[in-house]
């Protein structure tokens, strides 16, 4: 898509602090970081959100959650534990039109998000 930011960090136009990519991913950490380590893991491919996949993007799904868990390893939270989250439309408070998966981690978290 030609106006998505997280298509141009995907495809190189706007710089980012890229910790791993393929084919299929990009992982890059966020400008904004909520916690010690704050990655996003997104598909190369536009989809708009969660509520936007389809039966195709089964595997995609998956990749993008074994990415977050290899993500999580390496930034070594992987043992004091790290949270997943995909914000999905305006009460989740999602913000980029691209889906994404948060990877934090770092120091203690509590629960129930606010
Ligand atoms: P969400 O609110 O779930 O849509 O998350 C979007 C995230 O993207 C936020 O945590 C932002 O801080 C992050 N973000 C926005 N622009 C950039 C950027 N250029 N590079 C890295 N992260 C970004």
């Amino acid at each position: 898509m030609t106006d998505c930011l997280f298509c141009k960090i995907a495809q190189g136009e706007i710089q980012a602090d890229v910790v791993f990519e393929d084919g299929d991913v990009v992982a890059f950490r966020d400008i904004n970081p909520q916690t010690p380590v704050h990655v996003l893991v997104i598909p190369r491919k536009h989809i708009v959100g969660f509520s936007d996949l389809t039966e195709g993007d089964e595997w995609l799904v998956g990749k993008i959650a074994r990415t977050a868990a290899r993500i999580a390893e390496a930034e070594g939270v992987a043992e004091s534990g790290y949270r997943c989250v995909v914000n999905n439309g305006p009460h989740a408070q999602q913000s980029v039109p691209h889906l994404h998966m948060h990877v934090l981690g770092g120091r203690q978290m509590s629960w129930p998000p606010g």
